[in-house]
């Protein structure tokens, strides 16, 4: 729980392979959009926590919105531009960024319902169909 936690606030950087062996990937658009929302809800937490303790709602909405910036939106903006490049670099790298049911946003074989990495094709190759960068 403590490491999920800490995944989150850290928009889930770290290892490609669970504890399992499964590949996971670790930076999703989705992960990078719950990461700033998590730490907006903290900070809306914290705003109120100052509130009831200062009495000054000007400085509170500023330190508020500075705390937002610096803390949640643009580590997250910087964040997507990681996944960004992740996902460039799986496109170009792999057979997945190819194929037609390849989900660039999730990362995920559509077929077979499982994450694809530069080191795992779910089916090796064997269901790979022309996808849009291909056909057009
Ligand atoms: S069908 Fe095969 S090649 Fe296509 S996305 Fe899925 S795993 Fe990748």
């Amino acid at each position: 729980m403590k490491d999920k936690l800490i995944d989150i606030f850290n928009f889930r950087i770290g290892t490609e392979e669970e504890a399992d062996g499964s590949l996971h990937p670790i930076i999703t658009a989705g992960s990078v959009a719950w990461g700033i929302l998590f730490r907006a809800a903290l900070l809306t937490a914290l705003a109120f926590l100052l509130l009831s303790i200062w009495d000054n709602r000007d400085k509170t909405a500023w330190i508020f919105v500075f705390l937002i910036w610096g803390l949640a939106v643009y580590p997250g903006w910087k964040q997507y531009q990681v996944y960004s490049e992740r996902i460039k670099k799986v496109q170009e790298e792999t057979m997945c960024g190819s194929c037609k049911h390849f989900d660039m946003q999730s990362q995920l074989c559509k077929i077979y319902d499982e994450h694809i990495s530069i080191n795992y094709i779910p089916c090796e190759g064997e269901s790979w169909e022309a996808g849009e960068s291909i056909t057009n």
